[in-house]
């Protein structure tokens, strides 16, 4: 499978926030937020082509227990079908004692994943691109909730919400009820943000959002960290 980059960082998202991880960033996604943070990783050709064992002990070179899979959109290919070799090698990291964590859309699903931590960011109109070209292949990848609904009941699952502006959490509550229950600890909402000042400024918004629905404040730790740079 194609893969953008492979490097070691404190997952900076969701409820392993701060843990030490290995990150497997794979090539290609078909949809095209605006506010997309790793648009190098949109071409499905892009990248270096590994197969599962190689890629399992690029991975092993690590010594890291926490692996993230993540892109781009990791589970889907070019067609958006299930990415060949993507089941083989979770089942191969798992085999080895891997807590695995897969870093989804949520865009398809996926069966036989071998996941500890289905880690899915359903894309709000928020993330809409303003290009019109852009914006129908955006449109046919917005959430769809019999998709969702399959990836909560076949998976431990996390749900991740970047909020741009308060009116977001009417359509958050909207997509909600047309799902299975989630644990309110396990729905996260992030601040909308590319650079350390812009989530300066949005975080408080977002953490009384949060006061005021019960959802879970969700970091952003890299952003914090590092600012906006690649292989954090
Ligand atoms: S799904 Fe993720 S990788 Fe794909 S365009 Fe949106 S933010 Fe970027």
């Amino acid at each position: 499978m194609r893969v953008t980059e492979i490097f070691h960082s404190l997952q900076g998202e969701g409820i392993l926030a701060g843990t030490p991880s290995v990150f497997v960033r794979l090539a290609g996604c078909p949809l095209r937020c605006r506010w997309c943070d790793t648009k190098y990783a949109w071409s499905f050709s892009g990248g270096t082509e590994y197969g599962p064992t190689d890629l399992v002990a690029e991975v092993q070179r690590f010594s890291c227990r926490f692996v993230v899979i993540t892109g781009g959109e990791p589970i889907v290919d070019a067609d958006r079908l299930a990415r060949p070799g993507l089941a083989r090698l979770t089942n191969e990291l798992r085999g080895l004692g891997q807590h695995v964590t897969i870093e989804t859309s949520g865009v398809a699903f996926v069966r036989d994943l071998a996941c500890d931590l289905m880690s899915i960011s359903p894309k709000l109109g928020n993330s809409a691109p303003v290009e019109p070209d852009l914006a129908i292949d955006h449109e046919r990848a917005k959430p769809d909730p019999e998709v969702l609904t399959a990836l909560i009941e076949a998976y431990s699952c996390q749900l991740k919400f970047v909020v741009d502006v308060p009116e977001d959490i009417a359509e958050i509550r909207k997509l909600l009820g047309r799902l299975p229950p989630v644990a309110p600890e396990r729905i996260l909402l992030m601040p909308q943000a590319a650079t350390r000042e812009e989530l300066r400024t949005r975080a408080p918004i977002v953490a009384q959002l949060c006061q005021e629905t019960g959802f879970r404040y969700g970091q952003r730790l890299h952003l914090l960290l590092w600012g906006n740079q690649r292989r954090t």
